[in-house]
């Protein structure tokens, strides 16, 4: 492509819009402009690459035995019912009404559809396996749309559901996928780890998240430094030694503690660390309110309490002021597990069984009762309830544990019976009986994706696109169009490229050698080759985006330089 045809609006000035590099970047140059909040559109530059790794993962698709098919964004409320998911969903479904009233949605993810297409036909066990997949846009209003591409309302997915007749098929398939996305995300030069994620209360099978790791990353990555353990903050396990198990129980006692509330004032007034105190929590879950006690110097996994009550997540609610008054008949800052309103459920992390003399709130304003056991205390066992904090051994191999942030590019889900079950999805086994499918579904940010890698490879200056990625593999910057021996050069080294497929920008704009230069680095294409002063001999400047060294070579080396690079990155031309 000549750049001095090409449609590549790039901006100087950091748009006030954006927070973050690739959101900041991508907009600079001139890849992507928002139509209206958390939505896109992708200019020529950002388009290429997301064909770019679109082809990736439908490569690697391909490879691990899906099928690609192409399903319609718009889906019909009946289907969405029988699962339940038209209530489930909430707010962040688009949905609309057609001219005779007929509800649909703007498909948000498509379990319920895939299994619809092929309910009726995949009849026998003899066609099973099946795996299946689509590279489709996605419709969900998100709450905060933001950071660009990373969370928008419509975006691109690869969305890819696995049929097997046994819980061993479906393990089979998960791993065939998993394998399928290292590659992926390893050709896509991104830097990532694959933990362990929560499914959620209605959860059937493993779960686990593709992370690329970044501090701009709104998942938490807890992984040991010995080990391949690796989870998300909502799933780790936490191991959490009690100290002081074997010392004697001693008679429990009230303490006058004036306007002493916080953890953090507590150990001031005690004078002793905080794993010497039991915290209590107060929550609403519905009509229910449920106090939490868990060790003073930890925090509570809010996913592993809505997990052991069965339900979703947004349903749990801090209790308000005024009710912790009622049942604690003490002002905030006091709850305890001893003489609070009969009413309260107590759950007790399984840790606090074990420790001994311990201090609680005391339900009555300005006290706290110290040396509590847990005989004083009666409430259900929950095995964990803790999050998990950097410096925690790690559950596989007892070494300690580093939390890092990462942006969840993909994940892979069994699904089990969950969806054949509420759309009645059978097919005959063996002996002509009928049987529910066993499912698993795999699906891919491919914008999320693209923000990802710039987020991991870019600098102050512009983007640095991985050679599989890049819209383009080399520009050719002539410095001087109007010197007809530079623009024959660049003319010559351009058809020279094109002509052995390589993907080629030629700058022979009629601009300053400096916003060329600006341009380049912004818009990150890796290999650059610059024609000026000693075109006449037949030299050009070969440079890496990215890379301080800068070489000159013969004209009749360019092709050789450029085909080194993709070999050495196992690249096809
Ligand atoms: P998140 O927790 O980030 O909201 P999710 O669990 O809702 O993600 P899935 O429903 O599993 O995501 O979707 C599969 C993939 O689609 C995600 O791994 C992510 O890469 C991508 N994705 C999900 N929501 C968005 C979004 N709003 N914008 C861009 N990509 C998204
Ligand atoms: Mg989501």
């Amino acid at each position: 492509m000549k750049m001095s045809k090409m449609y590549m609006p790039t901006l100087r000035e950091v748009p006030s819009e954006a927070e973050i590099p690739s959101h900041k970047l991508l907009l600079r140059a001139g890849m992507i402009r928002k139509l209206v909040s958390g939505v896109y559109s992708f200019l020529p530059l950002g388009f290429r690459v997301i064909k770019k790794i679109e082809n990736i993962v439908r490569e690697e698709m391909d490879k691990a035995g899906s099928q690609e098919v192409l399903m319609s964004a718009i889906q019909p409320k009946e289907l969405w019912e029988e699962t339940g998911r038209w209530t489930d969903f909430g707010p962040e479904m688009f949905r609309l009404n057609d001219r005779h009233e007929r509800s649909f949605c703007l498909g948000p993810t498509h379990e319920e559809i895939f299994i619809d297409l092929i309910k009726d036909e995949l009849k026998s066990y003899k066609q099973l396996p099946l795996n299946i997949y689509q590279i489709q846009t996605k419709y969900r209003d998100e709450k905060r749309p933001r950071f660009g591409l990373m969370r928008s309302r419509e975006f691109i997915m690869k969305d890819a559901y696995s049929f097997d007749k046994d819980i061993e098929g479906m393990k089979e398939s998960y791993m065939n996928m998993w394998r399928a996305y290292e590659n992926v995300f390893e050709r896509c030069s991104l830097y990532f780890k694959v933990v362990e994620g929560d499914s959620g209360a209605m959860g059937t099978g493993d779960l686990h998240e593709f992370m690329a790791m970044s501090n701009i990353g709104e998942g938490e990555v807890v992984y040991c430094k010995d080990c391949d353990y690796a989870a998300t903050d909502e799933k780790a396990k936490v191991i959490y030694e009690v100290k002081n198990v074997l010392i004697d129980k001693l008679e429990k006692e009230e303490v006058h503690t004036p306007n002493i509330k916080t953890i953090e004032d507590l150990m001031e007034f005690f004078h002793i660390e905080g794993s010497n105190f039991v915290k209590t929590l107060l929550y609403r879950v519905k009509e229910d309110i449920i106090a939490i006690l868990i060790p003073g110097d930890r925090e509570l996994n809010e996913t592993k309490f809505a997990n052991y009550l069965n339900i979703p997540e947004h349903e749990l609610e801090m209790l308000d002021e005024e009710t912790i008054k009622r049942v604690t008949n003490a002002e905030v800052g006091f709850a305890g597990p001893i003489g609070i309103h009969k009413d309260v459920r107590i759950l007790i992390d399984s840790r606090v069984n074990k420790m001994r003399n311990f201090i609680v709130g005391a339900n009555k304003t300005n006290y706290h009762i110290k040396n509590v056991n847990i005989d004083d205390i009666s409430g259900e066992e929950v095995e964990d309830l803790l999050l998990i904090k950097p410096g925690d051994k790690c559950p596989k191999c007892g070494s300690e544990l580093e939390i890092d942030r990462g942006i969840e590019v993909g994940n892979i889900f069994q699904l089990g019976t969950k969806y054949s079950d509420g759309l009645n999805a059978t097919y005959l086994d063996e002996n002509g009986k009928a049987q529910k499918f066993l499912m698993g579904s795999y699906g891919i940010g491919i914008n999320r994706t693209m923000a990802a890698i710039i987020e991991q490879s870019h600098d102050d200056k512009g983007i640095i696109w991985p050679l599989a990625v890049a819209p383009y593999h080399v520009i050719i910057t002539v410095i001087n169009p109007n010197k007809e021996d530079q623009l024959n050069l660049g003319e010559e080294l351009y058809d020279e490229l094109l002509s052995k497929g390589i993907e080629v920008l030629l700058d022979d704009r009629k601009e300053r050698p400096g916003v060329k230069f600006t341009d380049a680095e912004l818009i990150g294409i890796p290999l650059r080759i610059t024609v000026g002063r000693d075109a006449n001999k037949g030299v050009v400047e070969f440079s890496i985006r990215g890379e301080g060294e800068k070489n000159n070579i013969q004209k009749e080396e360019v092709y050789q330089n450029v085909k080194k690079l993709f070999e050495e990155q196992n690249l096809n031309i």
